[in-house]
């Protein structure tokens, strides 16, 4: 049982305000799972579509390219690049869907750390103009790990430097080894997080709400994501941040990993 209500209760003829209610914990968890499996399949639809749609753009886009219309081409390119931001909105709405109903699979294996990190870093510099992303490495070691997964949050972690620090440039990435564990940092110098906030930004769906909440896009999954993935991987996710300042998200994995898992 839940408390959740305010219902009016009655003592000695005076009204009281009593806090609780009926709402069954099992009642709860079916429309969770209702909502779920609802996501699972809404967002599962929507990939089809999307995919063919990129696939049209890209021959669009080539075919323009080559008949010299080179404006109309780079049309096609943004609307490319938008539908990537689509692909992306939709894999995470399906990796939550994964997460909540415990189907999230992991297909581990032995990888350079460092190596893993830099290609993420290399492919990510090729996204952005004014931010320069710098690289601090001084982890060496093999982890064993998703490394798809593991680039996937590095890649968020990056990305969210990227979109939170809209008035200054410099990212540092950092890697490091602390005793059994692999460690990696992304500092920002940006809009940082306010100190009460810090600890809800995993929670899936949260947002830092603000005036200029709305110029930042997003839907407030990508660190649940990303926290989920390194805790089932047996690490931990935190931020060290100072509003107005800049934010450090950091994740740890055991450097010998757990290789019955
Ligand atoms: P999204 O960016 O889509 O909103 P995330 O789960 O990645 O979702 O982040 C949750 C919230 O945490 C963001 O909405 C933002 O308020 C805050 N946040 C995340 N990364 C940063 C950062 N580097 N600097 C400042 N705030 C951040």
């Amino acid at each position: 049982w839940h408390l959740t209500r305010a219902l009016p209760f009655i003592i000695d003829g005076k009204t009281i305000k009593w806090f609780g209610t009926n709402t069954d914990i099992d009642e709860q968890k079916q429309l969770q799972r209702q909502k779920d499996d609802f996501l699972g399949i809404a967002s599962h639809e929507l990939k089809t579509p999307v995919t063919s749609i990129k696939a049209y753009a890209q021959v669009l886009g080539a075919m323009l390219e080559r008949e010299g219309e080179h404006k109309k081409a780079e049309m096609v390119l943004r609307m490319d690049a938008q539908v990537n931001r689509l692909t992306n909105l939709i894999g995470d709405l399906l990796d939550v869907t994964k997460i909540n109903s415990g189907r999230l699979q992991f297909n581990k294996t032995w990888f350079d750390f460092n190596s893993a990190v830099k290609e993420t870093v290399e492919d990510l510099q090729h996204t952005t103009q004014k931010h320069k992303l710098v690289e601090d490495f001084s982890a060496t070691g093999k982890i064993y790990s998703d490394r798809d997964r593991i680039n996937q949050v590095i890649t968020n972690l990056i990305t969210n430097a990227i979109k939170y620090s809209p008035h200054t440039d410099k990212i540092i990435i950092s890697t490091r080894v602390e005793g059994n564990e692999a460690i990696v940092c992304v500092q920002d110098f940006g809009i940082g997080i306010p100190e009460d906030k810090k600890d809800k930004v995993f929670e899936q769906f949260y947002r830092v709400s603000g005036n200029k909440q709305h110029t930042f896009p997003g839907l407030g999954l990508g660190l649940y994501i990303s926290s989920e993935i390194i805790k089932r991987e047996g690490g931990r996710m935190w931020v060290n941040s100072v509003e107005g300042k800049g934010s450090t998200f950091c994740f740890a994995l055991p450097v010998n990993g757990d290789s019955n898992s």
